[in-house]
């Protein structure tokens, strides 16, 4: 570009060559001179602060071609220290990109105006021009991405790196780890070198099941997302070290589409748990603790409330019976309380509770069925019971499966005023043991069913419960969540359109 004012001017003998750089508004930014000495342009100035034809074309960017230029009607005059001219040619540097710059020679050597031959040659060259300025406006636009990326890049690295989480990303097509956080090598105990994966071990050998057994391929979080483009998790797994040492992680991973939509990589970030999971064991041993230590004391207020209270009635004091019966029946609550949690802490704490042995439901329902009928909500009420004598054993530890019932039985009884039923049969599809504990209660909405289940859920309802009871603690599904589980067996309820059925499932007994 600032060699085109003298290049212009050689080619068509002329005294002056210059170029003017204009704005998208077309506003001169820069001038470049040919034929002046730099003291003389200097003294113009660059741009110079303009009047006149500076910047100017003919109409729509024409060409201009000009014996004289004081005769142009846009003329008026020269800025200060400007040579005097007379002829003109002046032409648009075409731009693709926006912008863009006219090219200008004046007063040919010897007095003579310009022809249109010269012209021509100007035009020619200015197209030139054209393609030189555009490769020059592309390679810096190039450049300000290739800034930005670089720039997108390093803050990237540096929140990978300075995350408390391990982060590993995984290159789609060619299954090589791109990047590896710091904390990832901790986590994983693995050395990941220079993005080409684990030193020997493979990565994926890491990953176990919570209870320790290896974790199949297709489970892996980072397998799911590469394979289905999905995200994965947080799943909780248990990283086993090539020094045989174990961490609890949770894991989850995430898609990265390129522009295409295609999958570039995914994003996998790993949580150390342990923690966590030390903080919990603590809080279990701690409940489990003070709730054993609570059941002594209990029992014997319970023992000594209800002798008060028989002791009441049999004298018929109503005045001491009105104070000793909300004693007892908080003291049942309390107590149900803390067996439900000591309960929890237990099953979930894996221990070895259960007894399994071989046994018929049919017998386990009549035991609870007699429970619910001297309960007190249980006054008054009918539970029908349909469970067929000659239904297959179950392997199960009937203990645990009478409280199963029994949270069922009592919770329909609560929360329903209408009659209950109680049924059992083999479910053909499945060749399972399903139980169902029916009732035309509120029900439960469909958006809770899974929720319930969990510790202290309670249904979040306008409608309280409907039974004469107090307030539930929200832990008894939960244990039989627990039970079920421990036994193989599924849980849930269904909502038909009126109240809700609980059900269980309990494998048959295949005579182990
Ligand atoms: P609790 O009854 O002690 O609150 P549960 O874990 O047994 O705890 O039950 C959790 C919640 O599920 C209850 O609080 C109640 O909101 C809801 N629920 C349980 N059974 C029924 C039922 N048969 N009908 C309606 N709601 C029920």
């Amino acid at each position: 570009m600032r060699t085109l004012p003298e290049l212009a001017r050689q080619l068509v003998d002329a005294d002056f060559g210059a170029v003017t750089v204009l704005t998208l508004e077309g506003r001169v930014t820069h001038m470049l001179y040919a034929g002046l000495t730099e003291a003389e342009a200097a003294l113009i100035g660059s741009p110079p602060q303009g009047v006149g034809l500076l910047g100017k074309l003919g109409d729509n960017n024409a060409p201009l071609l000009l014996d004289n230029i004081a005769n142009h009607p846009d003329s008026a005059g020269f800025p200060p220290n400007h040579p005097d001219m007379q002829a003109l040619i002046g032409v648009k540097v075409t731009s693709g990109s926006g912008g863009g710059a006219n090219l200008y020679v004046a007063n040919r050597i010897g007095g003579r105006g310009f022809t249109e031959d010269d012209e021509d040659k100007i035009l020619a060259i200015a197209s030139y021009a054209a393609i030189a300025l555009d490769n020059a406006r592309l390679y810096s636009r190039e450049r300000q991405l290739h800034a930005a990326s670089v720039a997108s890049e390093r803050r990237l690295e540096a929140v990978i790196q300075g995350s408390g989480a391990g982060v590993v990303v995984k290159d789609a097509r060619s299954g090589q780890f791109v990047q590896v956080s710091g904390e990832a090598r901790r986590i994983s105990g693995v050395e990941f070198t220079d993005g080409h994966g684990p030193d020997g071990h493979p990565f994926e050998a890491l990953y176990h099941q919570v209870d320790g057994s290896p974790m199949p391929r297709e489970e892996i979080p980072m397998n799911i997302t590469i394979s289905q483009g999905i995200p994965a998790g947080p799943t909780e797994v248990l990283f086993v070290r090539p020094d045989k040492s174990r961490t609890p992680v949770l894991v989850s991973a995430a898609p990265v589409f390129n522009a295409a939509g295609e999958l570039d990589s995914a994003v996998c970030v790993f949580v150390d748990v342990t923690k966590l999971k030390e903080l919990d064991r603590a809080k279990d041993d701690f409940l489990s603790m003070i709730t054993h230590d609570l059941r002594g004391p209990l029992a014997t207020i319970k023992g000594m409330a209800a002798a008060a209270l028989g002791a009441a009635a049999n004298s018929d004091n109503e005045r001491l019976v009105s104070y000793l019966e909300p004693m007892d029946d908080e003291v049942d609550y309390l107590m149900e309380l803390v067996s439900n949690l000591l309960d929890m802490t237990r099953l979930e704490a894996g221990g070895d509770m259960l007894e399994l042995e071989e046994c018929h439901l049919a017998d386990i329902a009549q035991d609870s069925l007699r429970r619910m009928a001297r309960s007190r909500d249980g006054q008054g009420r009918s539970i029908y019971m349909n469970v067929p004598p000659d239904l297959p054993p179950v392997y199960a530890d009937p203990r645990q499966i009478g409280r199963v019932l029994d949270n069922l039985l009592s919770n329909a009884l609560k929360y329903s005023a209408d009659d209950i039923s109680l049924t059992a049969r083999t479910d053909p599809a499945s060749g399972l043991i399903r139980t169902e504990v029916a009732d035309y209660g509120p029900g439960i909405p469909s958006d809770q069913r899974e929720a319930i289940f969990d510790r202290f859920a309670r249904v979040k309802s306008p409608v309280g419960p409907i039974g004469q009871g107090r307030q539930g603690s929200g832990l008894g599904l939960a244990i039989c969540k627990s039970i079920i589980g421990a036994h193989s067996g599924k849980i849930g309820v269904d909502v038909p359109r009126r109240g809700s059925v609980f059900w269980f499932t309990l494998p048959v007994d295949t005579g182990r």
